[in-house]
């Protein structure tokens, strides 16, 4: 056990750090000054253990995991840290003592937000249960001066500015001027006595700051390190002194430009030079590391899988294969056999995407000029491939002059696992379907999950301190637990509070967010949020679509029995993607028209705050009662803010993607809003020609919703002409074809939420039966399937 100090020794580090470390008197104090001084003290207790954890792993020989990710969406730490050292009542206390709001301190905090969505949240959400588990880990990512860009809306449209959380000091971080390393870049290929010899043209140093994450109840803590690039001379002091500034520099600035700025695509790909030496940047370091502490405790480099896996959060890392075997071979003189073994047997694949559209392709010329001995295994990769399989010609990694990074990851992992049952079922039977028809035992199934702790003890004490008092604590650490809500379920004292913290909830939104949006709602209205990114198969199109239907049978009956309801958006679109930002152009347009109509403002409002991201999460999800997961069926990997909701007392509206199929079977068909095509029937839908024009044609709600868009009732249609048209002619997600079914189960929502008890029931059952979701559940299945690690003792 922990011992958790007073708020007495809380309040007196706190001024001890705003002395000593920050040097500020209390007179002169700014709320910034405070929160480092805070920080510092909850950081002196991660320390501890953090140590601790790091030294038992080393002397019990352990096997380690590391979690390779181009994104970690970590958001705030200091409040998620005080909540998992359970000092959260003492810290109340100490501010106190000290006159501090801590409210106010803990909204100083920059996010961190070095990720664009779901795949990055999960890497955060995995490090938080890795510790909370007590397994040996490491996450390996890149140390973005710029995480993803802060959204702004002008007259209704997207504008990015560049995000600057590094612009103020980081106190959980710590650099380690020892752990640098050099990545090469470019250059040749030399033979050598039998042996490759690559001599880079271009390279960079790595240097490691490490953050460590702690554990629920502080016991334990790993490591997340990010690499920062740093030019490996400093500058051109030959230049200098000619007196040529700029030039002298340039070293600097190419270097920087590496670990400067997270690539802002969702779901597109990207295929920049940048971004394929920012993925080989990460792989390279993290390698490097791990080999280098391999090697401090063992020096048989073929025991490296029985002591390292290594986890490839996508496809981003997978050149980690190629550079692995290439140390191997190249480094330490292995065959290629033996060298392709030790790197499959150390080496998994997460696949994140069935979208075309994002899976990762290079050509082979980039990949040669910037890589050019990676470029040669590879190709020895694919041809060892095609001998020993016995594979058809059409698979393979490089196909038509590009290098398909899915094939690598996939040739090069012991374990592919897919992140939802229906995705994992999807995984084998299309992209990888040849594939897994030649290594059938290799696909296997973790369904994602999300850490309660942040998601549910943190964003939500109203409902945490209920669940506390009616079934005890040990939820937090183990969230199977809420089973035991279920008898309360039928309880009306227990409804009555849960409906109380819900209230109170929308509240503290509605006071806070909302009216921070110049708007003023009824916190008894269906609180109805949409918050991820905007992508076309998430369908906000849809969900904006239905309002728009919905304010024009309000008009036409303007004193029928009405539930009131307040829809809330949230999300970025990648600043390339065109059609994304014209429907958030849309949503704002149309709440600008209905927010001000008199005739129904009472009934629907819609909110759209900017710039979302973790923090606002944190502030919507427990405010929310209707979950909106309408993505086009089989086209949603899993999603995680599906599970956020649900643990939260949401109830989702919602197709049969993704985890929302087990979401549904756990939680009850009959406490879950089904709508719209399965995936099998939305493939149908989608190869019938004029399938779109012929749904229109058959809906008087959504034909009279376009035509409003198209007469220019919110605002000039010409921005719209294009996204009608493709909603006609095209409608590749199926908006149109599952529109009639979303409206009629939005009138269903509707009624089930007049009954009041009714509505409580399902919400409890939600909760009761979210257990699963827990990203511990997730993490003991990597352990258990892919990683064969064990939890460590204390
Ligand atoms: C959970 C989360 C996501 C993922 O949401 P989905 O609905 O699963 O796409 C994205 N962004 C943030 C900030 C999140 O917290």
């Amino acid at each position: 056990m922990i011992q958790l100090p007073s708020a007495e020794t809380l309040r007196d580090q706190i001024l001890y750090h705003l002395t000593h470390t920050q040097g500020r008197g209390e007179e002169f104090a700014t709320t910034f000054d405070w929160r480092l001084a805070v920080s510092y003290t909850i950081r002196d207790l991660i320390v501890t253990p953090w140590m601790s954890a790091l030294r038992s792993s080393r002397d019990q020989g352990a096997k380690r995991v590391y979690y390779l990710s181009m994104e970690f969406l970590i958001g705030r730490i200091l409040g998620d840290a005080i909540i998992n050292l359970r000092l959260d009542d003492a810290m109340d206390e100490a501010l106190e003592m000290l006159g501090l709001d801590k409210q106010e301190i803990l909204d100083d905090e920059p996010d961190a937000a070095l990720g664009n969505g779901g795949l990055g949240r999960l890497a955060a959400c995995f490090m938080e249960s890795l510790s909370s588990l007590r397994c040996p880990a490491f996450g390996y990512g890149i140390r973005y001066e710029h995480g993803l860009f802060r959204q702004r809306f002008e007259a209704g449209q997207q504008v990015e500015t560049p995000e600057d959380w590094l612009n103020q000091p980081h106190p959980w971080e710590f650099v380690r001027l020892d752990y640098s390393f050099t990545i090469g870049f470019k250059g040749h290929v030399e033979q050598v006595d039998g042996r490759a010899v690559w001599h880079p043209s271009e390279s960079v140093i790595a240097r490691a700051y490490d953050t460590p994450v702690v554990g629920w109840k502080g016991e334990w803590a790993n490591t997340l390190r990010l690499w920062g690039a740093h030019p490996t001379t400093l500058f051109d002091l030959h230049r200098f002194n000619a007196g040529d500034y700029a030039a002298a520099a340039e070293p600097e600035a190419l270097a920087r430009t590496i670990s400067r700025v997270l690539y802002p695509d969702d779901g597109t790909e990207s295929g920049k030079e940048l971004r394929l030496k920012q993925e080989y940047f990460l792989t390279a370091a993290a390698l490097q590391d791990i080999l280098r502490r391999f090697l401090a405790e063992h020096d048989d480099l073929r025991m490296l899988p029985d002591k390292v896996a290594i986890q490839l959060n996508d496809t981003h890392p997978a050149i980690a294969g190629p550079e692995l075997m290439r140390i191997l071979m190249d480094d330490h003189g292995m065959g290629f056999a033996e060298a392709r073994d030790i790197a499959k047997g150390t080496m998994n694949y997460t696949n994140h995407t069935l979208l075309p559209e994002a899976l990762e392709r290079w050509s082979t010329w980039l990949m040669g000029r910037v890589l050019p001995r990676h470029m040669q295994i590879i190709q020895m990769i694919d041809e060892d491939h095609r001998k020993t399989s016995g594979r058809p010609d059409h698979v393979g990694i490089i196909q038509h002059d590009q290098v398909q990074m899915g094939e690598l990851a996939f040739i090069m992992a012991g374990r592919v696992n897919g992140v939802s049952a229906l995705h994992t079922d999807l995984v084998k039977s299309t992209v990888f379907a040849d594939l897994h028809k030649l290594h059938p035992d290799r696909i296997v199934n973790e369904t994602n999950g999300v850490t309660p702790r942040r998601w549910l003890r943190m964003s939500n004490p109203a409902l945490a301190g209920l669940l506390d008092q009616t079934i005890g604590e040990g939820w937090t650490g183990d969230l199977d637990q809420l089973k035991q809500l279920e008898s309360h379920a039928d309880d009306p004292a227990f409804r009555e509070r849960l409906r109380g913290a819900k209230r109170a909830n929308k509240v503290w939104l509605s006071d806070g967010v909302l009216a921070g949006l110049g708007m003023k709602v009824d916190p008894d209205a269906i609180f109805d949020v949409q918050i991820k990114r905007i992508h076309e198969y998430k369908r906000q199109l849809l969900n904006i679509l239905e309002a728009i239907a919905l304010w024009r049978r309000i008009h036409d009956d303007p004193n029928g029995d009405w539930t009131p309801r307040v829809k809330i958006f949230g999300g970025k679109a990648a600043p390339g993607y065109w059609l994304a930002k014209t429907v958030i152009h849309l949503i704002n347009d149309v709440a600008a028209k209905i927010n001000t109509d008199p005739v129904t403002r009472d009934l629907l409002q819609i909110a759209y705050p900017p710039n979302y991201n973790v923090s606002m999460a944190e502030d919507l999800i427990p405010a929310a009662d209707l979950s909106e997961q309408i993505s086009t069926a089989g086209k949603e990997a899993s999603g995680t803010g599906n599970m956020k909701f649900t643990m939260n007392g949401a109830l989702t509206i919602g197709t049969l993607d993704g985890a929302n199929v087990e979401i549904r079977e756990l939680v009850g068909p009959e406490n879950f809003f089904l709508f719209g095509l399965t995936t099998d029937e939305a493939d149908k839908a989608r190869a019938k020609p004029g399938h779109a024009r012929a749904a229109i044609e058959a809906s008087d709600d959504l034909k009279a919703a376009l035509h409003l868009i198209a007469e220019g009732r919110f605002g000039r249609p010409d921005p719209y002409y294009a996204l009608l048209d493709r909603t006609w002619n095209d409608d590749p997600f199926l908006v149109a074809s599952d529109f009639d079914d979303y409206f009629a189960t939005q009138r269903k929502v509707d009624a089930a939420y007049r009954d009041q008890a009714g509505w409580d029931r399902m919400a409890t059952l939600n909760i009761a039966r979210s257990g699963f979701f827990s990203s511990d559940r997730t993490i003991r299945g990597y352990m258990n399937d892919i990683w064969h690690v064990q939890p460590m003792g204390l």
